[in-house]
């Protein structure tokens, strides 16, 4: 019963079978490779534009280094202040970009709220020397919340962040959870919206370490080859990188396993409103956030469910929690199996077994 994240999972066959055809004689290095090419040509196809890619091994440094094309050491990059920008990756952002300032703005179920960053952008500290530039705007998509943006909701976005000259990033560590859930294409969902640069995460979809900094901006791509050299994410032997993107991105395997995983989020989520348990934010891709009674929590602690505990000051009102209310953040992956969503389940029956009623028993799920 191990809910915890999405990279609790093993990668993917197609991925260990994607590396096993590429380790075989050899490949030129850094990156001009066939693999990468390939990887290239598939981007942009699938993103039906042309397309920058460097390849990295973790979202924090697709994060970093895309935000500090967009940033400069004088310039703010504005986020939600829950992002795993601001909170989970340890100041690389602001290092990376010699010092830019990072910059939480507020709105509920963990997207930025379209008039919260407007009202922002309209206050009297952005004026220079004194203050810094509002430089980008980035979001995470699926947010940390587990909500995903519609295209209509990035252009809104967009619309507001150009007024302000700035570039629009995307933090898409689940944007195949995000495209899968929207039924929208990759191209609505970021270029056609006003995304500039994406952070295309791979692991968390069933790769073992490989990211995407994808760039629909021609003019963001010089420089970043030395950026990601220089951040020690040039891989000398690349094409194993490459390989696990391929292994993913062949055949619309990324979409596939996303679609796995949000469906069976899906199911533990009927599973716990069946249960009379309440959701903290509505379940968009393949993230579940749960209240629990603190007897469930420790029920399901002491019959070895794995997932956290989370914290969040973005949940509206009406969804808020009780008193010795824990909120838990369950995951599922491609991998997870129905087993382990059955036994957590029947786990909470174990731990409470009187049924309960919702706080909110007509509000739709999703
Ligand atoms: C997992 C995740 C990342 C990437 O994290 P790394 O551990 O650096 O690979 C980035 N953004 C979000 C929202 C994530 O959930």
């Amino acid at each position: 019963m191990n809910l915890a994240s999405d990279n609790i999972a093993p990668a993917h066959p197609a991925v260990i079978e994607a590396l096993a055809r590429v380790n075989e004689g050899a490949a030129t290095p850094y990156g001009k490779d066939e693999t990468t090419a390939r990887v290239e040509a598939l981007l942009a196809e699938i993103f039906e534009h042309e397309v920058g890619v460097f390849l990295v091994t973790t979202g924090t440094a697709a994060n970093a280094l895309a935000l500090a094309q967009m940033t400069p050491p004088w310039g703010a990059a504005l986020a939600h202040h829950e992002a795993h920008v601001m909170h989970d990756e340890c100041g690389a952002p602001e290092f990376f970009t010699n010092g830019a300032k990072m910059v939480g703005v507020a709105g509920a179920d963990g997207r930025i709220d379209a008039g919260a960053l407007a009202d922002i952008l309209a206050k009297n500290f952005w004026t220079p020397p004194t203050h810094v530039r509002p430089a980008s705007l980035t979001l995470s998509q699926a947010t940390e919340a587990g909500t995903v943006y519609r295209a209509d909701q990035i252009t809104e976005l967009f619309g507001i962040a150009r007024e302000h000259g700035m570039r629009v990033h995307m933090d898409g560590a689940r944007f195949a959870n995000a495209v899968v859930s929207t039924r929208e294409t990759p191209a609505a969902l970021t270029w056609k919206a006003g995304v500039d640069a994406l952070s295309l995460g791979f692991t968390k979809n069933g790769a073992m370490a490989a990211e995407a900094i994808v760039l629909f901006a021609p003019e963001l791509i010089e420089g970043l080859a030395e950026r990601r050299k220089r951040g020690g994410h040039l891989w000398s032997k690349s094409r194993f990188i490459a390989a696990q993107a391929l292994g993913l991105l062949e055949n619309g395997l990324w979409l596939e396993l996303a679609a796995r995983a949000n469906a069976q989020a899906a199911r533990l989520t009927l599973g716990v409103a069946a249960r009379g348990l309440d959701l903290a934010f509505p379940v968009e891709a393949n993230e579940v956030f749960v209240w629990l009674p603190a007897e469930i929590h420790q029920g399901l602690q002491d019959r070895g469910a794995h997932y956290y505990v989370w914290e969040s000051d973005c949940v509206t009102p009406a969804r808020g929690g009780r008193p010795r209310e824990v909120m838990a953040r369950l995951i599922c992956s491609w991998a997870t199996p129905n087993e382990d969503v059955d036994a957590f389940l029947s786990a909470i029956d174990g731990a409470a077994p009187a049924k309960r009623a919702s706080r909110s028993p007509g509000t739709p799920l999703f």
